[in-house]
């Protein structure tokens, strides 16, 4: 006995009968032919249980399912009904219900769909002159045929569509990483030059808005090359590493710290007063200098390193061409008066 029957007329509609046809036909991975469709239809109707017993050894054994077996099985179960008159106007009477069900369901789809409306006239056009049952037998299993293609259809261009979603959201991804890494300083992961340059050029035009104190720090290691020349350019760059995280523990929130070349940072401190700033200056160069760093591999000391400041507060009306002069000469002045100091610019 089929899995799922349905008794004669206890079906809901002739749609759910369609449906469960044509899922079962792709169960079974059977082709949608005039002769299969009609004969799953019987067997899920369970009208004739001599007919879906033969359908049943089949469907046990599904490669003995070929046109020739399911062709016998027609003509000696299904051609008798439609031959009888009463029969005939039965199935006509269903295949019409299932037939307009089917084309209500396309007609709806056709409003979202490629389905072209032409063919469902055509469809439509050929019913109502039919009166052969195997006539409507083939207009059905035409226009099942073309809902299956129109279900192929949706479906692959649903897994394209979210195949292209796909494919866009690890564009963004990889978009949004290249652009972090333009403004990312590969060694330490500050922040770089080019960030810096647009935060700086940011503060000066937000003060147009509303005027607010910020200050520039410019530090640069003391003597970096001896370090260099000491113990190689590799332990080098774990010293800019290591001190640029430092740099970031002492950070706050509103802060921008940047690596501004070779050996040198830049902090950025917006609301910020240059007696504070000074103080922070002092305290960052305050945790390098008690710093002692060691060869992981050789258990080398490094030794002391040390750091200058500069510092400078932003006056109205300025460029950033001006203040980072100003912060730079301060710089120069600690590096002049002995290093690992800070000094206010002019
Ligand atoms: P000063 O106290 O006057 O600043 O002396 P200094 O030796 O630090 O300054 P100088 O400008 O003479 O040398 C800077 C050194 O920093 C030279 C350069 O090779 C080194 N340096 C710059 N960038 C890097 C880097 O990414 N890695 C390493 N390991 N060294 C770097
Ligand atoms: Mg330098
Ligand atoms: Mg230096």
């Amino acid at each position: 006995m089929p899995d799922t029957t349905i008794q004669g007329t206890n079906f809901d509609s002739a749609a759910e009968l369609f449906r469960l046809s044509l899922s079962k036909l792709g169960k079974l991975k059977l082709a949608i032919t005039p002769v299969n469709y009609a004969l799953i239809y019987y067997y899920l109707s369970g009208n004739d249980l001599a007919l879906n017993k033969q359908l049943d050894i089949l469907i046990n054994n599904i490669e003995t399912w070929t046109d020739k077996e399911a062709n016998q099985l027609f003509e000696r179960y299904l051609c008798k009904n439609i031959r009888d008159k009463t029969e005939s106007n039965k199935l006509r009477e269903e295949l019409l219900n299932t037939v307009a069900d089917i084309l209500g369901m396309l007609i709806d789809l056709a409003g979202k769909t490629a389905i072209s409306n032409e063919s469902l006239e055509k469809h439509m056009k050929n019913l109502a002159s039919s009166q052969d049952p195997s006539e409507i037998l083939h207009i059905a299993s035409d226009i099942i045929a073309e809902t299956r293609i129109f279900v192929d259809e949706t479906k692959k261009f649903e897994t394209s569509i979210s195949a292209s979603t796909c494919e866009i959201e690890a564009l963004k991804h990889e978009l949004d990483y290249v652009r972090k890494q333009a403004t990312k300083d590969a060694l330490t992961g500050l922040n770089n030059r080019r960030a810096f340059d647009q935060a700086l050029l940011a503060s000066i035009n937000s003060q147009q808005l509303e005027p607010e104190p910020f200050c520039l720090l410019l530090l640069d290691i003391d003597l970096f090359k001896d370090i260099n020349d000491t113990y190689g350019h590799l332990v080098g760059d774990k010293v800019l590493v290591g001190l640029s995280k430092v740099l970031m523990k002492n950070m706050r929130g509103s802060d921008y710290l940047c690596r501004y070349g070779g050996e040198e940072f830049a902090i950025i401190m917006t609301e910020t007063l240059i007696t504070g700033a000074f103080t922070v200056a002092e305290k960052l160069r305050k945790s390098i200098e008690k710093l002692r760093l060691k060869h992981v591999k050789t258990d080398q000391q490094i030794g002391q390193v040390t750091i200058s400041i500069g510092v400078a507060s932003y006056r109205n009306g300025e460029t950033d061409v001006s203040i980072i002069d100003r912060c730079d000469k301060a710089l120069y002045r600690a590096k002049s008066l002995g290093r690992n100091r800070t000094v206010i610019a002019d």
